[in-house]
């Protein structure tokens, strides 16, 4: 009856058309949604197929040719998500099912979770959602080689550890998850010590609550700065009351996995190594465990951003060999390694004016290699962290302030010659080096008669992309006006090499490494390649397709193909892809070779 009226009411003259349209309305939006929702699962269901072989990436990364997880931009914070109430920012909401997450599998969110997820989402650069579902005790794939299962340690020799994980405002469940891992997979008779750093965080569950939480677990004890210190600082804390024979620090939102401990304190026993578990990652979206690529090591860039690259030859051939040997790496990442306690504070410990966060990863890698120690990855231990898109958390004086003051101090201490190719380019860093004082880190360099960065780069990282005094440096310039370069925001990697506009002397973009051996190489390690008549950018390796070279005005394959620019007109600054081709008289394959001073 009463439905009859209403009908009549809504559905006589002009309303009848408007009734129409607002069922129309309501029947598309919800086809729109049950689509999507569709289009989710089936996304779910892809995922869990092969969840673990999957490499989990996201906008600041990308994959490279050999399969290589290149993580790109890091330093994005400030994302302070300005909706949430001081409830939601304070509260722990850690209510695990039964069964999510286990063995490290992705988790499914129904679509009401998936918009609460996304509002959370800024809190921690993670989904917190996701998080508070999984249990603290949940189990973890063994992705651990076959070889590396098999290798035994003499526990009895190994000398016992300090785990140290410092944090600032992380999510309870996270960080309860990473203590409760190293708990539930350390041998015990290794484990001295779990501390825990706070570094001054805000959050009301990180106070009274991780208290009583952690009273319960032996061997954990939290140590609370009342100022932000940094990670620096806090690290620095823990390693100062660490009463184990070796330290071992972990980010606060880390898996370890089985056998994760031994491999890392049989090679730090060594006392001249700062040895790094294999990395794996945990999905920041659904908290999977997945396998990250078998080979990598840490590099940097001209800016200098940490990289993960190719290792060399000598090291994969290393890694086919034996998969189990640990092996060097140019840099560490920097949250998670193990150092014997005597030898870190025989290097000098930390440089402890840096501030939160950035760059005491690069600085730490070259004091060890430069002083006599090494830095290496060990296969055998596996890890899983999660890696963030952006940093959630505050950067008092802002973070390119803090970056730039810890790269300075980094770069005027270590990087000899290279430390003016830096500042050369980087020119507003300048004002903030030389409002630092680096004399007490040069005294400690002179102390312990620490190499140059010469030879860290040749015996270390000969395959570095850097300038040098034997390598060309400067700007390629065609007759017909572009030049040479990947523009910012173009793929890169993979991409077509087009002639760009040529900007200023000091555009990065545009200049080039010329090498010896005829080779082309631009920041990031991208080399120009010849490919089916076409000039890409790819990693850099020993292939002849990478090599060209000068016959003036010309540059030519080694098949005599000659690189060159079809036509001169380009859209929005960049030309067509550039072609091998016959040489012929042609402007387009005229290129000038303007040098520019590196340092
Ligand atoms: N951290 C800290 N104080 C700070 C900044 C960071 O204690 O001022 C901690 C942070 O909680 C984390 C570790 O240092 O456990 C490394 O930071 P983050 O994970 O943000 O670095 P990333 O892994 O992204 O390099
Ligand atoms: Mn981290």
């Amino acid at each position: 009856m009463l439905f009859k009226k209403v009908w009549n009411y809504f559905c006589r003259g002009r309303r009848k058309k408007i009734t129409s349209l607002v069922i129309i309305l309501i029947v598309l939006v919800n086809v729109m949604l049950y689509t999507s929702l569709l289009l989710y699962n089936t996304v779910q269901n892809r995922n869990n197929k092969h969840w673990y072989d999957r490499i989990h990436f996201d906008q600041d990364s990308y994959v490279d040719t050999k399969g290589m997880r290149v993580i790109v931009g890091h330093y994005v914070g400030g994302n302070s998500g300005g909706n949430l109430t001081e409830e939601m920012v304070n509260s722990n909401n850690y209510a695990p099912v039964e069964g999510v997450g286990e063995g490290g599998r992705p988790v499914q969110m129904t679509q009401r979770e998936i918009i609460t997820a996304r509002e959370l989402y800024a809190l921690h650069s993670y989904n917190i959602l996701v998080s508070d579902k999984i249990s603290i005790n949940r189990s973890l794939p063994d992705m651990r080689s076959e070889s590396c299962r098999n290798v035994q340690y003499n526990l009895e020799n190994l000398p016992t550890a300090s785990i140290i994980i410092v944090f600032h405002n992380e999510a309870w469940s996270t960080l309860m998850r990473t203590v409760m891992s190293v708990h539930l997979r350390s041998p015990v008779g290794l484990l001295k010590q779990i501390i825990l750093v706070d570094d001054a965080s805000t959050r009301r569950y990180l106070g009274k609550e991780l208290d009583n939480a952690v009273a319960n677990l032996d061997k954990v004890q939290i140590l609370r700065s009342t100022n932000r210190t940094g990670l620096v600082g806090a690290r620095l804390m823990g390693a100062h009351v660490a009463t184990g024979d070796v330290l071992v620090f972990l980010d606060a939102h880390c898996e370890v996995t089985q056998g994760w401990l031994e491999p890392l304190l049989d090679r730090a026993g060594s006392d001249d190594v700062f040895i790094c578990p294999h990395i794996d990652l945990l999905s920041d979206e659904t908290l999977a465990y997945t396998k990250s690529i078998d080979a990598h090591w840490g590099a940097f860039s001209w800016r200098l951003h940490f990289r993960w690259l190719m290792p060399s030859d000598e090291v994969m051939m290393t890694k086919t060999n034996n998969p189990s040997k640990p092996y060097p790496t140019p840099a560490m990442a920097g949250g998670l390694f193990a150092v014997r306690k005597s030898l870190f504070w025989r290097l000098g410990g930390y440089d402890e004016s840096m501030l939160i966060w950035g760059a005491e990863n690069l600085e730490l890698s070259w004091r060890a290699w430069q002083c006599g120690a090494r830095v290496e990855i060990t296969p055998c231990s596996r890890v899983g962290h999660i890696f963030r898109r952006h940093s959630p958390y505050k950067y008092p004086g802002g973070v390119a302030k803090v970056l730039n003051t810890n790269l300075a101090r980094a770069a005027s201490v270590w990087m000899d010659e290279w430390a003016d190719f830096f500042f050369k380019f980087n020119p507003s860093d300048v004002t903030i080096r030389d409002h630092q004082s680096v004399a007490a880190r040069i005294t400690l360099r002179k102390n312990l008669q620490c190499k140059s960065f010469k030879w860290y780069l040749e015996n270390v990282w000969p395959q570095h992309f850097f300038p040098t005094d034997d390598r060309w440096f400067g700007r390629i310039r065609n007759e017909k006006g572009s030049c040479l370069g990947i523009l910012a925001g173009t793929p890169g990697l993979g991409g077509p090499a087009s002639g760009i506009s040529c900007g200023s002397d000091l555009d990065l973009e545009r200049l080039l490494v010329y090498t010896m051996d005829g080779r082309i190489m631009a920041d990031e390690g991208l080399c120009l390649q010849e490919g089916n008549g076409r000039a890409v950018w790819k990693s850099c390796n020993n292939s002849h397709k990478q090599v060209w070279k000068q016959k003036r005005p010309r540059l030519k394959t080694p098949e005599g193909l000659c690189l060159t620019q079809l036509i001169s007109n380009s859209k929005d600054g960049v030309t067509d892809p550039l072609t091998t081709k016959r040489c012929v008289n042609d402007n387009g394959q005229i290129w000038h070779f303007e040098r520019v001073p590196w340092r």
